[in-house]
């Protein structure tokens, strides 16, 4: 059984199991039934399903939780005024070699959003003001990104972070993402002597025609 240490509210916000009130109503973020809070002395606070003991969601309820901590940490950078921070680091020496800003005041985050007729991301970035796309998630639970989607990236270059959660990492996704893996991001560790770079190593795109609309949007460095 997984205990979660974040839940829904009846507003739907994530409320962290320290801030949960007993006797306020509490849904999972992956199946929506009831959670409760348990705050005990002996275990680690967390929420329990109340009636299943364990999550019934259909979609990878891993898979599900993270897009909905991703897209609630934007929310909660608009709220805040605040940047939610992606970050992609090196293979080799874990340095941070790149950094896409998603600004709380100007960008939103939608799942399952179709940015073309054949891409769909996990979760997209887009600017408050055009809808246009700014970048892009992939969540890999247990299988990577299809060669259909890959070869789709490949044609349109906007990038996107691999993020490959586990239960006990998934709930940092709050605060912003950090990861090793991602799609048509050029750059390098200039640290180590990884010389192959992150793109040698990684999926990565060949030649091909930057859309214009999307050139202008191109953060990383
Ligand atoms: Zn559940
Ligand atoms: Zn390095």
């Amino acid at each position: 059984m997984v205990s979660y240490p974040y839940a829904l509210d009846n507003e739907g916000r994530v409320i962290p199991v320290r801030q949960a009130m007993s006797g306020a109503m509490y849904s999972c973020l992956a199946c929506k039934e009831r959670l409760v809070p348990r705050h005990g002395l002996q275990v680690e606070w967390h929420y329990y399903h109340y009636v299943s003991g364990d999550c019934t969601s259909s979609e990878s309820s891993l898979h599900r939780i993270t897009k909905r901590l991703i897209i609630a940490g934007v929310e909660s950078a608009r709220r805040a005024k605040t940047i939610y921070n992606a970050e992609l680091t090196c293979t080799t020496c874990s340095t941070v070699i790149g950094r896409a800003e998603i600004k709380g005041v100007s960008h939103y985050a939608l799942d399952e959003h179709y940015l073309t007729p054949k891409l769909r991301p996990d979760i997209s970035f887009l600017a408050i003001d055009s809808d246009e796309p700014f970048g892009t998630v992939e969540v890999v639970v247990s299988s990577p990104p299809s060669p259909d989607a890959l070869a789709e990236y490949q044609r349109e270059k906007i990038w996107c972070l691999i993020v490959k959660p586990t239960w006990d990492t998934v709930w940092t996704l709050r605060n912003g993402i950090r990861t090793n893996e991602g799609i048509n991001i050029d750059v390098k560790c200039s640290k180590c002597a990884n010389t192959l770079g992150f793109t040698g190593k990684r999926w990565y795109p060949g030649t091909g025609n930057y859309r214009k609309r999307w050139r202008r949007r191109r953060p990383w460095s």
